[in-house]
């Protein structure tokens, strides 16, 4: 038997308390409210209280099964008043589990709430909750997890055979939005067709989520398990192009589900933006996924603070660069990549230029060679909250490089909706928050194209709250048959 070590609950504490502000905790319950996880699963996940457990009970905590749900989307964080990071504090917690070995019953009882709560919990398990941050296998892992969603799946199996309905939904976009209402459908007894414009299913997480993060035959069998169901998955057909959005109606499905994320890159409109060796994010990584002969550059400049940014140059030199910078024009405190994910970029080895913005990208023969680049200055926070940025003249300088990646950020490609869907002002969809349907009645969405790029465990938590509202509506307007 292996001796588990004493824990020490003094020295826990102080780590917490030392290095983060948890007494400036107004426990004002604005974390619980905006946690998918805890939309997901109900009365077992609070992270106020988990918060509070942590400083007043860190044994009892560290042997609960809550540590182990909290899915590293940081809306907490960026929803918080005093910006507390909840799931570092979390992350320390899973860790000591592990070092202190009291991490095996704990975590299979959170690894069964997960199957019984959290569609596509394969995806969930290896993309959002990474066991392999704590010190787990995950490959170990993801296996005990596939156990427990087959017999959960089997239990489900028959309690949907007696409750088939006839009525037909229509899915577009099949990105983990997509899948999630096609699933929770699917399992009440709909028939769902989900409509891809790619050739694969997948969206993001086939498009640019790297392998190490979620390996291709996890996404492989929860679309098998989602095909099994009886849902029809029609890969290479755009809406809009192939099929008119109004033609849906026609073919009689009775409500449409838009989960077409955000995939319309934004362009910089600087000099030198169309030489060679300029790309953007989400195609240099989309080649990459497709295991394409993808030319990387040896010097990368990547322009951007977001998670795409930081993904492409961490790409940048796992397929061969010799140095990897991003360019952020405001400070590391604004970024919009989580935290967690910034640091093991560094700790790969990517430089993070603060404070500059490109100005132009000087070329030779054709192809990019340097970029020229200003320093900035934070001034008072713009309409988004966020210090604005002024440029510092005759700051400017020019850094080598021979490719350069924008990740400017991404909107939605909505041309193919019909007026009566209403638009936010950034370009996303208008839903009611509760139900997800938009301003077209029989119409729900959910995703990224409504809340702009966020991260898978936001999609899944979407995707079941529409399924839920389109059961409804199917029900109480009689348009289930
Ligand atoms: C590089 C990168 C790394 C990321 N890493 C992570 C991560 O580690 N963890 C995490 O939680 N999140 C991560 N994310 C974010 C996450 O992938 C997204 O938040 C999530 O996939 C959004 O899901 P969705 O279903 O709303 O849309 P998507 O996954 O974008 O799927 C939308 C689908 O709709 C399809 N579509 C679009 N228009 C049409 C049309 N007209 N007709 C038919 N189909 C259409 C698209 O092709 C796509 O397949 C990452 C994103 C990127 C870009
Ligand atoms: S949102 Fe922040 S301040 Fe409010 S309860 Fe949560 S951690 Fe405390
Ligand atoms: S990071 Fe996300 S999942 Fe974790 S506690 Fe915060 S809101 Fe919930």
């Amino acid at each position: 038997m292996v001796a588990t070590k004493t824990i020490e609950s003094k020295e826990i504490l102080e780590e917490l308390l030392d290095t983060e502000k948890l007494k400036y905790c107004f426990e004002c319950g604005i974390c619980t409210s905006c946690c998918p996880v805890a939309e997901l699963l109900g009365k077992d996940y609070n992270p106020r209280q988990l918060l509070e457990k942590t400083i007043l009970d860190p044994e009892g905590t560290m042997v609960s099964n809550e540590i182990w749900f909290c899915a590293w989307c940081y809306s907490c964080h960026r929803h918080c008043p005093q910006a507390l990071k909840l799931p570092e504090i979390f992350l320390r917690m899973r860790a000591k589990a592990v070092e202190y070995q009291q991490h095996g019953e704990p975590l299979n009882s959170a690894l069964r709430k997960i199957v019984q709560n959290i569609p596509l919990p394969l995806i969930a398990t290896a993309a959002c909750f990474h066991p392999e941050r704590a010190n787990l296998e995950k490959k170990k892992i993801l296996e005990k997890m596939e156990e427990l969603y087959l017999e959960h799946l089997k239990q489900k199996k028959m309690e949907r055979a007696q409750q088939v309905s006839e009525g037909k939904v229509a899915v577009i976009g099949s990105g983990p939005a997509g899948l999630t209402v096609a699933y929770e459908l699917s399992m009440k007894g709909y028939g769902v067709t989900v409509f891809e414009t790619l050739p694969y299913a997948g969206g993001m997480l086939r498009k640019c989520l790297p392998e190490s993060r979620l390996p291709k035959e996890i996404l492989e069998k929860e679309i098998g398990i989602i095909k099994d169901l009886g849902v029809e998955i029609k890969t290479a057909v755009t809406i809009g192009k192939d099929v008119n959005f109004s033609d849906l109606w026609r073919y009689g499905y009775k409500a449409i589900f838009v989960g077409v994320g955000a995939h319309k890159s934004q362009h910089l409109k600087i000099e030198g933006a169309d030489l060679q060796g300029v790309v953007h994010a989400l195609d240099f990584l989309w080649n990459i996924n497709l295991g394409g002969n993808t030319d990387v550059g040896k010097k990368v400049v990547v322009i951007g603070g977001g998670n795409v940014a930081v993904d492409a140059a961490k790409t940048a030199l796992c397929k061969g660069a010799n140095e990897a910078a991003i360019l952020y024009r405001r400070s590391k405190e604004e970024m919009p990549a989580i935290p967690w994910e910034i640091k093991e970029a560094e700790e790969a080895g990517v430089k993070i230029e603060l404070l500059t913005a490109p100005k132009r990208i000087l070329g030779e023969n054709g192809r990019v060679k340097a970029i020229e680049c200003i320093r900035m200055r934070l001034d008072e926070p713009d309409e988004s909250g966020r210090r604005k940025p002024i440029p510092i003249e005759g700051s400017e300088f020019a850094v080598e490089t021979d490719m350069v990646i924008f990740a400017t950020g991404e909107t939605p490609d909505l041309g193919f909706l019909p007026s009566q869907v209403e638009l936010n002002e950034d370009g996303t969809i208008w839903v009611n928050p509760l139900t997800m349907e938009t301003s077209l009645q029989g119409v729900f969405a959910g995703g990224d194209v409504v809340t702009g790029p966020a991260t898978v465990i936001e999609a899944i938590r979407a995707g079941k709250c529409a399924a839920r509202s389109i059961d409804s509506y199917l029900r109480l307007s009689g348009r289930e048959t």
